[in-house]
């Protein structure tokens, strides 16, 4: 590499070492304050700190490409069990990129690009029609899932990349 050469994570360690100029969080308890655990999509529009008036120490954030329960069950039973968390609040959104494509189209993209046989992973897509069956399908996940708790409220919502504004979606 040339030193002309800089690249997004070159610019995250310069804004780090800014960062630990004021830093303020050491004192902060690893157990979130607010007792509440969050899966969200990983969309790059989504601050979920800022959209949901948290700060850090006060919950858990969970994301992945879409806020799909499956994959966030290790995290949130680990979140429960041992960092004390009370409250599930599951976030799909509009416009999400999960809309755009299909399990056939990312595995021939995958056999393509990297020679990748993923025909065994689903990678969880839905249709941006069929937004809140999504939110009520992972609702539906983790009330069927023994590793997470089920006497805690656990509830879905759509956040609108348009307006920034969250709505619950109610289950089955
Ligand atoms: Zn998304």
């Amino acid at each position: 590499m040339t030193n002309v050469t800089t690249t997004a994570i070159d610019g995250i360690l310069e804004a780090n070492q800014e960062f630990v100029k004021t830093y303020e969080a050491r004192d902060l308890l690893a157990r979130p304050a607010k007792k509440v655990a969050i899966v969200a999509c990983m969309d790059a529009r989504i601050d979920p700190f800022r959209c949901l008036g948290l700060a850090e120490g006060d919950a858990h954030i969970i994301r992945n490409a879409g806020g799909r329960v499956i994959e966030a069950l290790r995290s949130l039973s680990i979140s429960q069990q041992l960092l004390g968390t009370e409250e599930v609040a599951i976030i799909h959104h509009t416009a999400c990129g999960m809309a755009t494509f299909t399990d056939a189209e990312i595995r021939t993209r995958l056999r393509e690009n990297l020679g990748a046989d993923a025909d065994h992973i689903a990678f969880l897509p839905f249709s941006a029609k069929e937004i809140d069956e999504s939110v009520r399908a992972d609702l539906a996940i983790y009330r069927r899932s023994p590793i997470v708790r089920q006497d805690i409220p656990v509830r879905g919502f759509v956040y609108d990349v348009e307006t920034g504004a969250l709505r619950e979606v109610l289950p089955d």
